[in-house]
């Protein structure tokens, strides 16, 4: 099984490095040719603004919308989250998202501070220890709708001591990891540290999904 990772921009190379670590064999992709045959998709942290114009000038986006659309496991992390998300705030007018997740994110929104933070992650559904979250310009989910599972929350101390305005949805932390169906994304960066549990849960849906 081998899962594609979009290497225009960004952390793709720690992204296939933790496929690997999970079991699974990462196809760079490049071009539209490079999605023929892959389980999944993972679109990694960079800048969105350049993902989403590289991925239209390669030719990308439109066959890969398509094939999300159609069912194909997507993984994004940080501007990846802001590729798959269905709503865009403090974004460039021409950029492009999926809309495969539908969640509102706002862009360099999140945390304690606008640039960079770490904070453990209470994870319920990979259990103990949290993970370590590595936040680095991050989004912030302002909204989810009924069909987002939220899988993790940054606690409300890191959510609420800096920036103020910084999105709790309902008085709980802001969302940094959801699921859709065979959706998955985070604000933060797990293909930063050396905790492969995300990406082996990722591996799964996408074995689960062939
Ligand atoms: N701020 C970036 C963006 O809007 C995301 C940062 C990241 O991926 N680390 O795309």
């Amino acid at each position: 099984m081998e899962i594609g990772v979009i290497a225009l921009q960004g952390s793709f190379a720690e992204h296939a490095a933790a496929l690997a670590d999970a079991g699974a064999s990462a196809r760079l992709v490049r071009s539209p040719h490079d999605l023929l045959g892959i389980a999944a998709i993972v679109i990694p942290g960079g800048e969105s603004t350049t993902l989403s114009m590289l991925m239209s000038s390669s030719g990308i986006f439109e066959p890969l919308a398509k094939e999300i659309a159609a069912g194909l496991p997507a993984m994004g992390t940080c501007a990846g989250m802001i590729m798959l998300a269905a709503g865009v705030r403090d974004g460039r007018q021409d950029q492009r998202s999926f809309g495969a997740m539908d969640i509102t994110v706002r862009r360099n929104a999140s945390g304690r501070q606008v640039d960079s933070f770490e904070a453990d992650i209470e994870v319920p559904c990979l259990g103990d220890p949290p993970l370590h979250g590595v936040f680095i310009r991050a989004p912030a989910v302002e909204s989810a709708g009924p069909e987002v599972e939220v899988l993790a929350r940054l606690a409300v101390a890191d959510t609420l001591s800096g920036t103020g305005d910084t999105g709790s949805l309902d008085g709980l932390g802001s969302p940094v990891l959801c699921r859709q169906g065979s959706v998955i994304a985070s604000t933060f960066h797990p293909e930063l540290t050396a905790d492969r549990r995300l990406h082996r849960l990722f591996v799964a849906m996408a074995a689960a999904s062939v």
